[in-house]
């Protein structure tokens, strides 16, 4: 049997909880019917699954399961909140982060382009931390929607989500915030801390891929971006995926209980190969704010290696990342780093490392010996080719 490469990339996705997958395969198979048919028994079981769901993702976050949208992942939440906050015959003023996921950017970009929005971007220091009083400058000066990320997906940063709702609040400008790689992982309190808009993705937080959703505080309203049958109050029409809905609640559910030791455990580990890579690469540089970052999360850089040499030696063996996922194919430098004005030599070899909760000590070692290992033949392979 070909064994298959150790999985060190949960930021880009997590495996799906087999607890959860079993309860998605009963709403595919058994009770699968369409959870907007009120003539019959299947049509109110699917229903009833959602609310549960509904309420499993309320519990998580400390929401009110009437303030949640689902949708098809948090791309389609960010898009949501944000085109439909566009005001009619206005511009919308949009005050973000530079180190924003591309839900977030790319998005941003286009309306610019239309003509649509106005982007005032925020600043980060080398360690990708916020700048506070900037932030609340350019909020006291007027902004339309302030839209920060509680953690980042390449660097793991953990940002001040309670002190920016509470800046948000003070200044009356509704907050988006972009929960996919946090939920589930550390503890979010959308009601108590001044978050307008929250976006969730089903597939980090071992759900299933293609679903998701946005929760909107009651009282604010959102224009749909899509048009259809008027299913969640209009605002998301389109037959709901309840097998995925279900998933997504049930992750939740058992996210909520698992959580707080599922992350303290896998601190640990990540902590033990950060030292181990640390004892075997010299001039191993880790990016990002080490006090302030995801469980999960290892961001490193080997300078003068480019990252490409890495992976392109151990992707047999070992799944990390030179960064975020690449839909378009073609890797460019990453944007996050960019904004943080590393060093070249340490934008070209930065690697990223995400663990979760499936990742054993083993798997832990033989990384360390795969990476460590690779690093050290290549630079003797660069410097024979000086
Ligand atoms: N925001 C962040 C921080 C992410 O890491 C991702 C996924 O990579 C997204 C948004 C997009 O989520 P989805 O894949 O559910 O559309």
């Amino acid at each position: 049997m070909i064994q298959k490469p150790i999985y060190l990339d949960y930021h880009s996705t997590t495996p799906v909880d087999p607890r959860v997958v079993e309860i998605m395969v009963y709403y595919m198979t058994t009770a699968f019917g369409n959870a907007s048919s009120i003539d019959h028994t299947y049509g109110d079981e699917a229903e009833k699954a959602i609310s549960k769901a509904r309420f499993s993702m309320a519990q998580l976050v400390n929401a009110s399961p009437k303030e949640i949208v689902f949708t098809s992942g948090a791309t389609e939440s960010i898009n949501l909140a944000i085109q439909g906050s566009i005001p009619h015959n206005h511009q919308l003023k949009i005050a973000i982060s530079p180190v924003e996921h591309k839900a977030v950017l790319d998005t941003c970009k286009a309306l610019a382009q239309k003509g649509l929005v106005n982007i005032i971007y925020l600043h980060v220091d080398s360690k990708g931390n916020l700048d506070l009083e900037h932030l609340e400058k350019v909020c006291r000066e007027g902004v339309s929607l302030l839209c920060i990320m509680a953690a980042n997906n390449e660097i793991g940063n953990i940002y001040p989500i309670q002190t920016i709702g509470k800046i948000a609040l003070k200044y009356n400008i509704p907050f988006l915030c972009d929960g996919s790689q946090s939920i589930g992982k550390i503890p979010l309190n959308f009601n108590d801390w001044g978050i307008t808009y929250l976006a969730i993705s089903g597939h980090k937080l071992y759900g299933p891929k293609g679903v998701g959703a946005l929760v909107v505080r009651k009282g604010y309203h959102l224009e749909p971006i899509i048009f259809g049958g008027g299913h969640q109050k209009g605002i998301r029409p389109g037959t709901l995926n309840v097998s995925g809905i279900v998933g997504l609640g049930e992750a939740c559910r058992l996210r909520q209980l698992e959580m707080n030791e599922d992350e303290a455990a896998i601190a640990i580990k990540r902590n033990k190969l950060q030292q181990l890579l640390e004892e075997q690469i010299s001039g191993l540089v880790v990016n990002g704010d080490t006090s302030s970052r995801l469980a999960g999360n290892l961001h490193i850089a080997i300078p003068d290696i480019p990252n490409s040499a890495i992976i392109a030696r151990i992707r047999h063996q070992l799944a990390i990342s030179t960064g975020a996922a690449c839909s378009s194919g073609v890797e460019s430098p990453s944007h996050v780093l960019r904004a943080m004005k590393l060093k070249d030599n340490i934008i070209e070899g930065a690697l990223r490392i995400g663990l979760g909760k499936f990742t054993t000590d083993a798997e832990i070692e033989q990384a360390a010996a795969i990476l460590s290992n690779t690093v050290n033949q290549t630079r003797q392979v660069m410097v024979k080719n000086k």
